[in-house]
């Protein structure tokens, strides 16, 4: 049922020998494969053609990964998963603050690479195509409602009593998930699977992290106790 229509990846990475096996397993597992070594023409390429995913090395030559990606998300929304050298915490970091989906660190397993890729897939396209297909009735489709707060999923808007909120996609995941799932006390393991993958190598204070910043663009601002913390379990939104 998933593998009907082909997806395209374009594929950002300037190792060469690196490019061509990562080229080579993708199409083989049956993605439409575009290449690029430069961070500038990966830019254009991305911003000119549709693809549904990128692959995005940070250091390459004319255009920081980095770079190529803050330019991108501010024109369009496309999932990006960033390749890292191993240590480089700081670019791991900026990466998700700017709207990556992912990360993963060089050097990968391939099997490793393409789960990521197909949870990135599969995360956007319910992200996009929202509650399309589900017939739901009643509701307006996937806008989902606390208080003064709605999150419409198709069209990627958070709004508290009308002020718009922005949020990187992580955030966004992080909140759809907690209000899909109000007075569920929702722990820190099974909200890190649910915004970065079931296989996700890092630390489940990644997911404090985002807590965080959500909590500093909408409680805060907005003078609210939206998030709850569950000591020693995980977090929450109630709905009373
Ligand atoms: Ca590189």
């Amino acid at each position: 049922m998933e593998q009907i229509e082909k997806k395209s990846i374009l594929l950002v990475e300037d190792e060469e020998k690196l490019a061509r096996f990562v080229e080579l397993e993708l199409t083989h597992e049956g993605y439409n494969v575009e290449k690029s070594g430069n961070g500038r023409e990966a830019l254009e390429l991305a911003l000119q053609n549709h693809y549904d995913l990128i692959l995005l090395d940070i250091m390459l030559p004319g255009l920081n990964g980095l770079e190529v990606l803050r330019r991108l998300l501010k024109e369009k929304e496309v999932p990006v998963i960033l390749l890292t050298a191993r240590d480089a915490v700081m670019d791991k970091v900026s990466g998700l603050d700017a709207g990556a989906v992912d990360y993963i660190t060089k050097p990968f397993a391939i099997e490793e690479l393409l789960a990521r890729i197909r949870v990135a897939l599969k995360l956007h396209a319910g992200l996009s195509a929202g509650k399309n297909e589900s017939g739901n009735s009643g509701n307006e489709e996937g806008v989902i409602r606390w208080k003064e707060l709605t999150l419409d999923d198709r069209r990627h808007e958070v709004r508290y009593a009308g002020h718009e909120i922005t949020l990187t996609n992580r955030e966004f995941l992080m909140l759809k998930t907690l209000l899909e799932n109000q007075d569920i006390v929702l722990s820190r393991d099974t909200l890190l699977n649910k915004v970065c993958g079931y296989d996700y190598a890092g630390e489940t204070n990644v997911v404090d992290v985002y807590i965080r910043y959500l909590r500093s663009k909408i409680d805060d601002v907005f003078d609210i106790k939206m998030i709850r913390t569950v000591r020693g379990v995980g977090y929450v939104i109630k709905s009373e």
